[in-house]
């Protein structure tokens, strides 16, 4: 951790971390394999222009993000690898090609809507993704909009140049439903066959998120599309891959207390002291992303190499947490919310959810700090 000159809270984000669990899912995958590194969301909370400048050092082969905007910051912060912009609408069509953006193409109205712009616009074989619904029922193509979208690739497929077709997961990580991730593949490999008829043309494809690249590398294809793995999350739970930590969300402590048993801490008075305690307010709160679920003793944080309650309510700028039983603590100390010492799953845990969601929630005014 950092030494801190400032008490403000912090998320350090340790990029030579990023590249070791970049390198430990290379190693997962079958030769020649592409990578298409998630850096939506902000990069999971993590940055993303500093997350694309460590990936196009390492030169993955594809970048993605939700929305176009997300794309655009990188392109301003210098990125210059493809980036596939997930959730591209009809109002950013023009930021996707002033950019060099590559839409996924996920319902015929897309399409559609993305064929007309690209003939008012006088262009031809632009850079596009093609999503298909093998079984998770979010986005894309379904198996019956097969002959529909073979017509339409038929009829007007110049004005496009589709540089993958994929889908989605719905349960990578549950070995209990192996099954139903397999008929996905089967669903998936047979439409990827009728895309090929139609063009005629080659096309990378890609199915696997972080969990799948793992733990079911026969479904690697022709490039896999990692995430939360980047950011040392296992999110298939294995024990197997050695990740890093690559955020550590800190804070310090701005004010210490004697409080005697029977009074009570914070709003409402949910704070119920059985016994005469030492508080620390700590500089975090519910508007830097640490959940209210979180209050009342849910979750603790980690200071001088102990656990410590949060105790009552979180504010929205603060928290309190119990320290009694942690000796030497002086105001100003640094407290880890989670990092090497408390992993971000478990505060996740903790408040009914999944890392993903802790770390994307990371508040803005939050300092990025990278190492
Ligand atoms: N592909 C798509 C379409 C996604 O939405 C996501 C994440 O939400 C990923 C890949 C990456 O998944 P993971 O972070 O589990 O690797």
């Amino acid at each position: 951790m950092l030494a801190r000159r400032v008490h403000q809270t912090m998320m350090e984000i340790n990029l030579s971390a990023l590249s070791h669990n970049l390198k430990q899912y290379q190693q997962q995958l079958k030769p020649g394999t592409r990578l298409m590194a998630m850096v939506k969301a902000f990069g999971y909370g993590s940055g993303s222009a500093e997350v694309a400048s460590v990936l196009q050092f390492h030169q993955v082969d594809y970048l993605a993000v939700a929305y176009a905007d997300e794309g655009v910051d990188l392109r301003k912060a210098g990125i210059s690898l493809p980036v596939l912009v997930l959730n591209a609408d009809e109002a950013a069509f023009e930021t996707l090609v002033q950019y060099n953006l590559e839409p996924e193409l996920f319902s015929f109205p897309v399409l559609q809507s993305f064929l007309h712009f690209l003939e008012q616009q006088a262009l031809e074989s632009y850079p596009v993704h093609l999503k298909l619904d093998t079984g998770m029922h979010r986005l894309g193509f379904e198996s019956h909009d097969m002959p529909a979208l073979k017509a339409l690739l038929e009829r007007y497929g110049n004005r496009i140049a589709v540089r993958s077709v994929f889908s989605h997961l719905a349960a990578s990580e549950d070995p209990a439903e192996d099954a139903f991730t397999g008929q996905q593949a089967a669903r998936f490999r047979e439409n990827c066959h009728k895309i090929q008829e139609a063009l005629g043309y080659p096309f990378i494809r890609h199915l696997s998120n972080s969990a799948a690249i793992f733990r079911l590398p026969a479904l690697q294809f022709d490039m896999v599309r990692l995430g939360i793995g980047l950011y040392g999350v296992d999110s298939a739970n294995t024990h197997q891959l050695s990740l890093k930590t690559v955020a550590t969300l800190t804070t310090t402590i701005a004010q210490l207390r004697n409080v005697k048993a029977g009074e009570t801490i914070g709003y409402n008075r949910r704070g119920q002291l059985s016994r005469d305690s030492v508080i620390a307010t700590l500089r975090i709160g519910y508007a830097d992303g640490y959940s209210r679920k979180l209050g009342n003793g849910n979750g603790k944080v980690w200071i001088k190499g102990q656990l410590a309650p949060v105790v009552g309510t979180v504010c929205m700028d603060m928290l309190m947490v119990d320290v009694t039983d942690i000796p030497g603590i002086t105001e100003n100390d640094l407290v880890e919310v989670f990092g090497p010492n408390l992993p971000v799953q478990q505060v996740a845990e903790w408040s009914g959810t999944i890392a993903y969601e802790i770390l994307t929630a990371i508040g803005q005014r939050v300092k990025r700090v990278y190492v």
